[in-house]
């Protein structure tokens, strides 16, 4: 099921791309339309911010170094506004370091210039294809609880906000608790199963995860660490 989802076409989504190098904009703007999508283009930080106000995307495409504005603190911002839209960065930077603060500042994903064109849609395809996907309607497991429609969560009566990538993981998680989680099936799973880039992006998520679980209230131990395998939600 797998494959012929992966090969099936996108679901037309809403995409902003965010890029002040035109060369790089058009190439971006001109493949997410072949692919039917509606884009966007903002060639700053601040025609972003006047374009999501305008219309929230399903996706943004942010590219790191804008003439206006560190891309880090515009995707910060962006996330404090829009807890529901798929953040993949684009950057030439190939810094370790930039990567995973832009996974801590909320981005879903990142990719790094020269990127391959087949590899960036079959990204993409993969971002849109779950964040339209419905799954059960609600797990529970312990005191966590996730509403899949409505892409809510709590801990007890506790609401807790997660960003996209986040609530897929848990949800991972939860369905399986009690249960050992390959590192591998999650990255699978919530990402893609071509992913070829760090396995940093799944360790960052876990950690926000479970501060999050933390401070609603939860155990800190509630998403077990099994060195050389993966993860384990916790049952009482
Ligand atoms: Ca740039």
């Amino acid at each position: 099921m797998g494959d012929v989802l992966a090969n099936s076409p996108a679901v037309p989504s809403k995409v902003l791309v965010v890029e002040d190098d035109p060369g790089v904009g058009s190439g971006l703007a001109g493949i997410l339309a072949a692919d039917g999508h509606e884009v966007r283009w903002a060639h700053t930080a601040a025609d972003a911010h006047r374009l999501i106000a305008d219309r929230v995307p399903d996706l943004i495409l942010l590219d790191l170094g804008l003439p206006d504005a560190d891309g880090l603190e515009l995707c910060g911002k962006i996330r404090e506004q829009n807890a529901d839209v798929v953040v993949v960065v684009v950057t030439a930077r190939t810094d370790e370091t930039d990567a995973v603060r832009a996974l801590d500042g909320g981005a879903d994903d990142f990719v790094t210039k020269p990127f391959r064109q087949v590899e960036l849609r079959a990204r993409l395809r993969a971002h849109l294809r779950r964040r339209g996907e419905a799954g059960p309607p609600e797990l529970h497991a312990g005191p966590v609880r996730l509403d899949q429609g409505a892409r809510r969560a709590w801990v007890g009566e506790r609401e807790i906000t997660l960003r996209p990538k986040e609530h897929e993981l848990l949800a991972v998680l939860v369905a399986s608790a009690g249960e050992a989680v390959r590192r591998e099936h999650l990255m699978d799973v919530v990402w893609d199963q071509h992913w070829c880039g760090s396995t940093k992006t799944l360790d960052v998520h876990v950690a926000s995860v479970r501060r999050k679980l933390a401070d609603a209230g939860d155990r800190w131990d509630r998403i077990a660490t099994l060195r050389g395998y993966g993860y384990r939600f916790e049952l009482d």
